[in-house]
């Protein structure tokens, strides 16, 4: 089967023609040569597939709102070739045989790579630590992490964490929140003036930055690798600002950053109408924030861009606003995101979009086939983006289970149109 692009922009660059056969890139440039497909691409913008850093796939334990096949659809009409499926499922994937198991699913349905995220301590209870080596030697080969949901928030179980995926180049992903400080569960609305006109309880930005703090300090004592899920905070930035300057002279120690699509767009003050689709963890936060970690993804001091797709079923996010479920979904409308927010303002070009939703994600998680160049010789995982399309975002369209979109009713520009899993179709917009 061998497909040819025509007229494509490779990261917004002049157009020109791609050929794949065999779910490689063969050629680059004015391609003569026929295919079984061809597609006309001219005004269109080709990336590498995307790849998300923090996805909440629900399988097993919560079929009704999310199946690692229907939220690997949903990623392939966000333009993603690789999802990192969290461990927060149930049961919680701390065992090699359970990792596998969410692996085995992933190439079933066939939509995205499927790479699942190894829980840091048994049951997520902050203890004892998960088969870490195990899970990394088993076929899914688990590198990141995480705890997700939960803050490893014992600095000894963190270091000893650190300390032991260190051995094999993992990495600890951290959801940085200091529960003594913003309690799980309750803390439900960035503290601040706002929170106490709703009579909502608060989560201060100081109950991820200490978090932040303390974990990269670990990192430099360990010599290993810490990643800061979901970046929520200007004092968070700047933190990451200090370490990563830091590490660069050490240059033994490494700390990278992520945040997602709805803190790089929407603020506190949609919560002022109790509306549980806006309940998320970490909160929505202020403007200042917003714009803060807006600037930091352009320079560098954040890596990342994940979506922290979190579907919840109706039953769950249908309540008063402090009894709904935490998340709201990120896969399908992540790019138009940063595209709205991110390549309209000239804050980043199409190359960095490529950088901060491929490139990057895929080194932190080691991936070897994802977020390659657009190369000859390189797998074709490939996304086409109409950068020009404007679209209201309509949320029964999703190919997600669930409904809980923040994007709902929302305008936004550029669109994913196509993506390709080594250089077969998983999406047509
Ligand atoms: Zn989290």
């Amino acid at each position: 089967m061998s497909l040819l692009i025509k007229g494509a922009s490779v990261l917004g660059a002049e157009p020109t023609d791609v050929y794949v056969d065999g779910g490689v890139i063969r050629e680059i440039g004015t391609v003569s040569a026929t295919a079984d497909e061809v597609v006309a691409a001219s005004g269109l913008v080709l990336l590498p597939g995307l790849v998300d850093l923090h996805t909440h796939l629900r399988q097993p334990g919560r079929e009704d709102a999310e199946t690692v096949a229907s939220g690997a659809a949903a990623a392939a009409a966000g333009g993603y070739t690789a999802v990192l499926a969290m461990a927060n499922t149930s049961p919680v994937t701390d065992t090699a045989e359970a990792a596998v198991s969410v692996w085995e699913l992933g190439r079933e349905a066939g939509l995205a790579d499927v790479f699942p995220v190894g829980a840091v301590t048994k049951g997520l209870a902050g203890e004892e630590l998960a088969e870490l080596a195990l899970m990394n030697r088993s076929r899914a080969g688990v590198t990141v992490f995480s705890d997700d949901g939960r803050c490893v928030s014992d600095p000894r179980v963190m270091r000893r964490a650190l300390e032991y995926v260190k051995a094999f180049g993992g990495v600890i992903s951290q959801h940085s929140q200091d529960p003594s400080l913003a309690p799980y569960g309750s803390a439900c609305c960035h503290e601040g003036e706002l929170s106490g006109r709703l009579g909502l309880p608060g989560w201060p930005g100081v109950a991820e930055e200490v978090i932040v703090a303390r974990d990269v300090m670990l990192a430099r004592h360990t010599g290993s690798r810490v990643h800061v899920a979901h970046a929520s905070t200007a004092g968070t930035v700047e933190v990451l600002r200090w370490a990563k300057a830091q590490a660069e002279k050490d240059g033994s120690w490494a700390v990278t950053a992520e945040v997602t699509p709805h803190h790089l767009l929407l603020t506190t003050d949609l919560l002022a109408g109790y509306d549980p689709t806006f309940k998320v963890n970490p909160p929505l936060r202020p403007a200042e924030d917003v714009e803060a970690l807006r600037a930091a993804l352009a320079d560098g001091t954040i890596d990342a861009v994940a979506t922290d797709h979190a579907p919840h079923a109706r039953q769950d996010k249908e309540h008063a606003f402090v009894d709904a479920a935490f998340g709201m979904l990120g896969l399908e409308e992540a790019l138009s995101v940063v595209s709205t927010v991110m390549v309209s303002s000239g804050l980043l070009d199409w190359a960095g979009v490529a950088r901060v939703m491929s490139t990057t994600p895929a080194r932190i998680a080691g991936l070897e086939g994802h977020g390659r160049p657009v190369a000859v010789g390189e797998p074709a995982n490939l996304a086409l983006v109409d950068p020009a399309a404007t679209y209201v975002v309509d949320r029964d369209r999703s190919l997600s289970l669930s409904r809980n979109n923040p994007w709902h009713d929302r305008k936004l520009t550029g669109r994913v149109v196509s993506t390709y899993l080594r250089g077969k179709q998983t999406y047509a917009g």
